[in-house]
């Protein structure tokens, strides 16, 4: 009969655009054969990184930090914190042996687009103007503390205080700053404003401050990782495996800067169409390729390509492709991370579409979900087999069977996405069943953690 017929027919629409959908994401599904040649990779790029010569992706960057906390951490210490989108300063005090206990006072700043991509000299304008802010907020304009500056970012360090910035990354472009010593350019500006002094002691990658901070907690914390914005690991390394130093008894945290894997090519073999795309279409072409799989400033941008993709094949939204579709950055984290949630019914996930401007039918939320959920997936895993890499290179140079350690971890991607850290664990486990690792999410971590290097460097000039 005709009913029938019609039946048949929407069925085969159906299976055919499942087909079509499947088809597109699964170059997204990683075997565990491929998450392990990512991690034999990871591993590779951190051993060419230590060595002295040789192109490594890997930088690998001493950050003159040679000891987690061990509790004798006293006094009021500054913390300044520029990161992905925002800039914050901290207070902390720390009391002796009291370590959950340290108090903290902060604020945070938003730094405008046109200051991120303006000229150096403005960026840190803001940033002294910030501080002034604060410490006026705090009272403290006469105090001249000590003064601990995260700076997200890739430095090549000579010491704990000095930075001198290699590239941006994340988005960030300000001019005159590569190449530029990054404390050096903060003094100056804290000096042409000419009305408060601080002592800055150390510069810190955040992933060294989230490490310290979490290691105040927990002695096993030997890693930090942030998974937000940027990606990033350090860990705790044999001086005698570091080229780069003259020192060989004892450890120092390295920087790894792990997002610049595949920046030879090393990744094209999992690349998919889209994250050429999302790469062309970027700041930084041809940079921070593995960050552009896995972080926050860019899942989104894929799941967006894709959702082009289908669009343009007629497969979403009745194959309109609209202006809300065609604007860059729409899908934030935060609504990856709705999107994904499984305690929210698909009608809800309409509703977020409809807020970024999306007019969906039933279908095409369950199918925006899927890619949400590929795209997410994949990263979560990356850094998993990223994360077996170092845990496993850890317990080699221990000449260890079996390892435990932790983990310090920060970022909005680990902390409010549904799935990433669960699948993120899971893939390390598998990976480096030699290994038992704890993820420790970190408290205000990057910033408390510069305020301990600042400790712990001062307490060492006693
Ligand atoms: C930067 C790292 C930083 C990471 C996380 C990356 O883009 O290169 O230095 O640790 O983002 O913020
Ligand atoms: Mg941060």
């Amino acid at each position: 009969s005709k009913g029938a017929a019609l039946v048949t027919a929407v069925a085969q629409r159906l299976a055919s655009r499942r087909r079509q959908v499947d088809e597109t994401l699964s170059p997204f599904k990683l075997s565990q054969e491929q998450l392990q040649l990512v991690k034999t990779r990871m591993r590779s790029g951190l051993e060419a990184g230590l060595k002295s010569k040789g192109p490594s992706t890997i930088k690998m960057l001493p950050s003159f930090v040679y000891r987690t906390p061990d509790g004798n951490e006293h006094g009021k210490y500054l913390a300044l914190d520029l990161g992905g989108t925002n800039f914050r300063a901290l207070l902390v005090n720390f009391k002796k042996g009291l370590q959950q206990n340290s108090r903290l006072y902060h604020k945070i700043y938003t730094i405008p687009l046109e200051i991120m991509q303006g000229t150096g000299e403005e960026l840190f304008d803001h940033i002294a103007q910030c501080v002034s802010d604060f410490l006026d907020y705090m009272g403290m304009k006469n105090a001249h503390l000590p003064a601990g500056f995260t700076f997200s970012f890739p430095c090549e360090q000579t010491a704990i205080d000095t930075g001198t910035l290699v590239s941006w990354t994340k988005g960030f472009k300000a001019t005159d700053c590569e190449g530029q010593d990054v404390v050096s350019m903060l003094r100056e500006a804290i000096k042409r404003r000419n009305e408060f002094d601080l002592d800055i002691v150390a510069v810190v990658n955040d992933t060294v401050g989230t490490m310290m901070s979490c290691a105040y907690e927990d002695p096993q914390c030997e890693i930090g990782l942030i998974a937000g914005t940027g990606t990033n690991v350090c860990y705790m390394e044999q001086l005698k495996n570091i080229e780069k130093t003259q020192e060989k008894t004892g450890k120092m945290c390295i920087n790894t800067e792990w997002g610049g894997l595949g920046d030879d090519g090393s990744l094209d073999d999992i690349i998919t169409p889209y994250d050429i795309e999302v790469n062309q279409n970027s700041i930084n072409p041809g940079k921070q390729r593995f960050e552009k799989l896995t972080s926050g400033m860019y899942l989104g941008e894929v799941v967006r390509q894709v959702l082009l993709d289908l669009t343009r094949g007629g497969l979403l939204f009745r194959g309109h492709v609209t202006e809300a579709l065609k604007t860059p950055g729409i899908f934030q984290t935060k609504y990856l991370s709705q999107i994904e949630s499984d305690r929210l019914a698909l009608l809800q996930v309409r509703s977020i579409l409809q807020q970024l401007g999306l007019d969906s039918t039933c279908e095409d939320s369950i199918i925006v979900k899927e890619v949400c959920g590929a795209v997410s997936r994949r990263a979560a895993q990356l850094c998993g087999a990223g994360m077996a890499a170092v845990v496993d290179k850890i317990r080699e140079n221990r000449g260890l069977d079996h390892l435990n350690i932790t983990v310090g971890v920060d970022g909005a991607l680990y902390k409010l996405h549904p799935h990433f850290s669960g699948v993120l664990q899971e893939t390390a486990r598998v990976l480096a069943p030699q290994c038992n690792v704890t993820f420790l999410p970190s408290e205000e971590g990057s910033g408390k953690g510069a305020a301990l290097i600042t400790a712990v460097a001062t307490q060492k000039q006693e």
